[in-house]
């Protein structure tokens, strides 16, 4: 990615630049890469990249709640120094969303990526299957396709836990990866998720995120341990988010507050629509809007009785289901 060079005001002479921008090539549409105090990075068709604030129309709609995110389509103007302004954001085809803290509004953390992979550990910190359905459940409401990682798998007693993990995951129909950083196992196929569009890696503190991230790409330097990239939110620090280009192509969500997502505004009565496994089967169910949770002849509850929805995932759905009210 090169920066826009500043026009030089003299190859045009004064008043050549009639209008806002008009006559410069670089007005068009671009995507956020990088969000910092207010400033943002865009990158243009092309791979140029401009440093564009907010029209303030705009500034006013992100008071709101709906802020300009790394992974945002927007139409910008740019002015003969090469800076731009966002005039618009376009429509957004995914988002990220994580729960505000203390039941606070939710905040979106990005937008338009391709796909979420949550990642957990299979020892070291221990998974819940709760903690993995929060992750899906993350990614499918916010129209994410996802991919589960399950690292650590070097780990003493790890295989006994991956293994009825993929199985079942596998079985509902998403695509799971086993991985070690530290003993290089499923790294190549991490890659190949990795390495086209744009993703975000989701999961807790300390499952190995950054390590990932720097073993596909070394150059990459994450700090791994307790303050690594996505908690890099010191008081004095500006809060920053950023979409890291990957050599082999792809990008990575980098933002603060990666670990704490969670559910949150996702309506009650359409929370089984998160769960590939129970969406198929809820038509089913005697009463429409049926909550599958003590209604008679539910077709979610025979399922589970006759073995054929994981318990563990149909307790995950009634959690969930409690939280949403
Ligand atoms: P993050 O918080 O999700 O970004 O996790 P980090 O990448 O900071 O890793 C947390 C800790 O787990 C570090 O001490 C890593 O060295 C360790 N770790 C990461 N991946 C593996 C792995 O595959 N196996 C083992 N045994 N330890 C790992
Ligand atoms: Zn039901």
């Amino acid at each position: 990615m090169s920066r826009a060079e500043p026009r030089p005001s003299d190859a045009q002479g004064p008043g050549h630049h009639e209008g806002r921008g008009s006559l410069l090539p670089l007005d068009g549409v671009g995507t956020v890469s990088r969000v910092r105090g207010g400033r943002y990075e865009v990158t243009l068709s092309g791979g140029v990249s401009i440093d564009a604030s907010i029209r303030g129309r705009l500034k006013r709609q992100k008071r709101t709640g709906d802020r300009v995110v790394i992974g945002d389509r927007v139409r910008v103007a740019v002015s003969p120094d090469g800076s731009g302004t966002i005039e618009e954001v376009l429509p957004r085809s995914t988002e990220l969303v994580r729960r505000g803290p203390g039941g606070r509004r939710p905040k979106i953390l990005a937008a338009n990526l391709d796909r979420l992979v949550g990642v957990v550990a299979a020892r070291s910190p221990d998974v819940t299957p709760e903690l993995v359905d929060r992750l899906l459940v993350v990614g499918e409401s916010g129209g994410l396709p996802c991919t589960l990682v399950i690292n650590k798998v070097d780990l003493p007693g790890a295989p006994e836990v991956a293994a009825p993990l993929v199985r079942l995951y596998g079985r509902i129909g998403y695509r799971v990866i086993c991985t070690s950083v530290e003993a290089g196992i499923g790294l190549d196929e991490l890659a190949e998720v990795l390495c086209s569009g744009s993703s975000a890696l989701v999961g807790p503190s300390g499952v190995g995120k950054s390590s990932l991230l720097n073993a596909l790409e070394p150059g990459l330097e994450l700090r791994v341990g307790d303050v690594s990239w996505k908690t890099r939110r010191g008081r004095h620090t500006t809060v920053s988010s950023r979409l890291i280009d990957l050599e082999c192509g792809g990008r990575v969500a980098d933002t603060p507050g990666i670990g704490d997502v969670g559910v949150w505004g996702v309506e009650p009565t359409e929370l089984d629509q998160f769960f590939p496994d129970l969406r198929s089967l809820a038509e089913r169910c005697r009463f429409r809007g049926c909550s599958h949770v003590r209604e008679p002849e539910c077709a979610v509850r025979g399922a589970v009785a006759r073995g054929e929805i994981d318990e563990g995932r149909y307790r995950s759905y009634c959690a969930l289901r409690e939280e949403a009210g």
